[in-house]
């Protein structure tokens, strides 16, 4: 049986088209890789996902744990000397990615953290007690302490359909 994997140049003009157009600019130089602070504590290797999405590997991309990896800190952006946009073409391969229903646990708890409350940094009793002790309202002015808000900001979400692109409401 062969283990050699099946390019599909169509993903790769999808992404070119999606808004990645400096993808092909690329020469495998590795400065990305080498300015990536998520890189090296993680196996994401930013130089091998670009040339993975170049190369059409359509389902190693759009399924990998790696593709979630990237910080979007700009580090590579700053010093790629093709001036790859890769954030841009990171980001757009995610959107791939949910599309395909593929989407890191983590981002997912992000994503349910801002169905729930109108943000996405969990808002608790410790804010609240913390918000109160500085003579503040326990509820910032924001969808956390306007339900009316609340409930118009998830109802445009669900028109969006990004309760179900991300399986959470
Ligand atoms: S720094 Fe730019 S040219 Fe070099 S490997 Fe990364 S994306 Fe490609
Ligand atoms: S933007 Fe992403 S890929 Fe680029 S250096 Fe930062 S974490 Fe790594």
């Amino acid at each position: 049986m062969s283990n050699m994997k099946e390019p599909d140049m169509a993903f790769a003009d999808a992404v070119k088209a999606a808004g990645g157009k400096t993808l092909d600019l690329c020469y495998q130089c590795g400065t990305c890789t080498a300015s990536c602070p998520s890189g090296r504590r993680t196996a994401f290797r930013t130089r091998q996902i670009i040339r993975k999405a170049q190369l059409g590997l359509k389902d190693d991309v759009l399924g990998s744990d790696e593709l979630w990896m990237c910080t979007t800190c700009y580090s590579c952006v700053e010093r790629c000397p093709r001036e790859v946009e890769i954030v841009d073409i990171i980001l757009l391969m995610r959107n791939m990615a949910v599309q395909k229903g593929y989407m890191a646990d983590a981002h997912k708890k992000i994503a349910a953290s801002l169905m729930k409350g109108g943000a996405t940094v969990p808002f608790g009793d410790d804010m609240r007690k913390l918000r109160s002790g500085m003579g503040l309202p326990a509820n910032p002015p924001t969808t956390i302490g306007n339900e009316k808000g609340l409930e118009e900001f998830r109802k445009i979400m669900r028109k969006t359909g990004f309760d179900k692109l991300t399986g959470v409401n």
